[in-house]
């Protein structure tokens, strides 16, 4: 499997000290961007590059040569003019014969690969982008996914006043089909994910967005520059590879993130606790995942449906990102046992292993994300959250007054 490199990019935007090298070859730690990428997929056995290279392209070319000094084989496309990610990619047409990985040349990752790779043939897909939440999902192009993380919609920025969504975005890491390259026209200048993407999934392929919790960041600013170094320096960029079990805080939902009030079943009354937002931006900076995990027989009870919930949930997801939070995933049990309610779904009402205090949802997480249920810990503010937290053999299960302002933060400060 070929892994594809679009390296044409200008270093003049990172620092002035770079202008005269393509972005790619920028030093990260003594080694240049595109070199540490490299590495990482022939660490995962990848070793057939393909690197559209343009401004400056001989600079790589000198370095890397053929590839054997790093024992990979280095082919190279070199664009003429400035084509943008799809014309260049367009430009190896010939050469991807089968699915194929794309990197950017200015992004500092360390991806578990296999895993990755593994979700993309499971799921038998056209194209999968590698997706997570960031802190500025306001200003951020949007992914949305439904529930088997089959993509569903892009939403460009910028976005109207009022813009509630998932915070899910696309970190330019993909694996491709050649069907999609055969999407983009020749020799024009144009944005894979901007022009093309879109209309793949018009045109009805099968766009998955494959959510992760890894390291994956541009250096397109001086700041952000700074930042990745200091993250590969530390070992950060290593320690959030998939292969490495994380610890995660496990939270319930009403009355913990957002103000409890009764059965939630409408999107107003989606209104977060003073602090929570704080607290969890706290869990994110930590490198520990954020999991919700509710219980919401509003589903079974009929109060709700899916989708209802669904823009519950976006809703809490949107006023975190205001404040630069965000949780990783949410896990729903919508069930409940006592049947004989008038406008119930008798499909829900059945007694199940993940309504709260079972363990069910925390499991399924572990499982989900590589969670180290031994190093985590579980907040809620009900006897049924703790005990589920101790069900599932949490290191702390904590519980909290409900709806109280900091009170989560002031648990998280003993812990992370
Ligand atoms: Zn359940």
């Amino acid at each position: 499997m070929k892994t594809v490199i679009i390296a044409g990019g200008k270093g003049t935007r990172i620092a002035s000290s770079f202008s005269e090298i393509p972005k790619a070859m920028i030093p990260v730690e003594g080694k240049p961007v595109i070199q540490r990428q490299v590495e990482m997929a022939a660490s995962y056995g990848f070793k057939d590059f393909i690197f559209l290279t343009g401004h400056l392209g001989d600079v790589i070319r000198d370095y890397f040569k053929d590839g054997s000094s790093l024992g990979v084989n280095i082919t190279y496309c070199q664009e003429k003019e400035p084509l943008g990610t799809a014309g260049a990619l367009r430009q190896a047409r010939e050469l991807l014969t089968e699915d194929f990985f794309v990197f950017y040349g200015d992004t500092v990752m360390d991806v578990d690969m296999e895993h990755m790779l593994r979700f993309h043939r499971e799921n038998r897909s056209d194209a999968t982008l590698f997706v997570h939440p960031n802190d500025h999902p306001y200003d951020s192009d949007i992914v949305e996914t439904d529930s088997s993380h089959r993509i569903t919609a892009f939403r460009l920025k910028p976005h109207e006043e009022g813009f509630i969504s998932r915070n899910q975005v696309n970190a330019s890491l993909f694996i491709l089909s050649p069907k999609v390259v055969d999407e983009i026209p020749e020799a024009v200048r144009l944005n894979l994910e901007k022009d093309i993407f879109p209309s793949c999934l018009d045109k009805g392929m099968r766009f998955f967005g494959y959510p992760s919790a890894e390291y994956i960041k541009d250096m397109g600013t001086p700041e952000r520059y700074a930042e990745v170094c200091a993250d590969v320096r530390s070992g950060r960029v290593a320690a959030l590879n998939r292969r490495n079990l994380r610890p995660a805080v496990f939270l319930d939902r009403d009355g913990v993130i957002n103000v409890e009030k009764g059965f939630l079943s409408r999107e107003e009354d989606m209104e977060l606790i003073e602090g929570a937002a704080g607290g969890i931006a706290r869990i994110n900076a930590s490198g520990w995942l954020a999991i919700v995990v509710t219980n919401q027989p509003v589903i079974a009870r009929g109060d709700c449906s899916w989708e209802e919930l669904g823009r519950i949930n976006a809703r809490m997801e949107t006023l975190l990102g205001q404040e630069h939070a965000f949780v990783n995933d949410i896990y729903i049990c919508p069930h409940h046992p006592d049947k004989g309610f008038p406008g119930e779904r008798p499909e829900y009402k059945i007694v199940c292993d993940c309504r709260k205090p079972a363990p069910g949802m925390l499991l399924k997480a572990a499982g989900d994300w590589g969670i180290d249920l031994s190093r985590s810990i579980m907040i809620g503010d009900h006897d049924r959250d703790v005990m589920a937290g101790e069900n599932a053999g949490v290191m702390a299960s904590v519980k909290i007054p409900s709806n109280e302002p900091y009170a989560l933060s002031k648990v998280l400060e003993e812990y992370l």
